[in-house]
């Protein structure tokens, strides 16, 4: 079992920080007159500042993910919780990070804007994780953050459990486990994983399957020691009044969220069963996610056709691994239908 000790691994300056401390952080208490923050007494309720800790929004998330509030972290997109991360860990000019290709490719944007290197290693053939590789760099304790992406952007796989559980087990540092698409997936999320291994972060965005990227919120899983250092160095209002407000309005019905991801996965039944069957793909990706991965030499020449009628997908074209990719979102029945109408047009121009 890993020898986890987060203060040995914290950057010496931010385990000696002291954080700012804001005037809603010293108050609490009920008071029927403010004047300690500089406010304007008018344009209720966005006169005030937001709550800096979220507490209404993560007592509703910890009831919803089954997990304790003190367990919870939320920041302004996920990828707020990633740059937190690796500052919080990465010494500039010296510590490194570990990551795949092709995967999400933020983490890596993130290191360098913080001068934090970065090991990228390919995925298999079969786009698995190197295991091999993956022990053989463990023991290296410039390595400070491991980032692994399940189900994985932009193939949709995802990685097994026992897989994410070794890799707790023998990496010294910090296993940031990127679960963006989660509520896709048939496996659901690992959020029973975090009183296990303390060196296990989960992040989830409310970006995709709850349909609020507008609103930007993303939502870190880990032991209370671990989000104690991301509360310590947030910005202190990281997430706005509206941000909380709007999504706990969502939040309250969760039904509706489970309906609309339950649509989309019949939608992306239809648009895998309509791809594998076109002689346009050499290859067809199943997904666990909210997107379908395909292969095909005619890549920029239906990324055009697309284009030119007003649907834009993504071409993913990363090389070695994955060349003449393209990544279509699943959307609405409606979209879908004219996705797979343009395609079937192009498909009869090529054939
Ligand atoms: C879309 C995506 C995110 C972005 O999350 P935000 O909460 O919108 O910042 C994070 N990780 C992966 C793998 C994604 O695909």
């Amino acid at each position: 079992m890993s020898k986890f000790d987060l203060n040995r691994l914290l950057r010496p300056n931010i385990k000696s920080l002291k954080p700012y401390s804001s005037a809603r952080t010293e108050f609490k208490g009920q008071a029927n007159i403010l004047l300690d923050a500089n406010e304007s007494p008018y344009n209720e309720p966005y006169n005030r500042y937001p709550d800096p800790f979220q507490s209404k929004l993560k007592a509703r998330l910890s009831e919803l993910k089954s997990i304790p509030s003190e367990n919870l972290f939320v920041g302004n997109g996920s990828d707020e919780i990633i740059d937190l991360l690796i500052r919080a860990f990465c010494i500039p000019g010296k510590d490194k990070i570990l990551t795949f290709t092709p995967s999400y490719t933020m983490y890596i944007t993130s290191a360098e804007i913080n001068d934090v290197e970065v090991v990228e290693l390919p995925l298999t053939s079969d786009f698995n994780l190197p295991l091999d590789e993956i022990t053989r760099l463990s023991s290296d304790p410039s390595v400070k953050i491991i980032f692994i992406c399940s189900p994985n952007n932009p193939v949709g796989n995802l990685v097994p459990r026992s897989e994410i559980e070794k890799i707790c087990q023998s990496f010294q540092g910090l296993v940031v486990l990127d679960e963006a698409y989660a509520d896709f997936s048939s496996e659901g999320s690992l959020t029973s994983l975090i009183g296990k291994y303390p060196n296990l972060c989960l992040i989830q965005t409310l970006s995709k399957a709850y349909g609020m990227a507008g609103l930007r919120l993303g939502v870190g899983y880990a032991s209370e020691e671990l989000i104690g250092v991301l509360n310590k160095i947030k910005p202190p209002y990281n997430v706005s009044q509206a941000t909380q407000d709007l999504v706990l309005e969502r939040l309250k019905n969760a039904e509706l969220v489970e309906q609309q991801i339950r649509q989309l996965l019949t939608q992306r039944e239809i648009l895998f069963k309509f791809l594998q069957e076109s002689s346009l793909f050499a290859r067809v990706f199943p997904s666990q996610a909210n997107f379908i991965l395909v292969q095909t030499k005619y890549f920029r020449e239906l990324y055009d056709y697309l284009c030119e009628r007003g649907v834009v997908v993504r071409i993913r074209d990363i090389q070695p691994l994955l060349n003449q990719g393209l990544r279509f979102t699943v959307g609405s029945s409606e979209e879908n239908v004219v996705l797979m109408k343009h395609i079937t047009e192009f498909q009869t121009l090529k054939t």
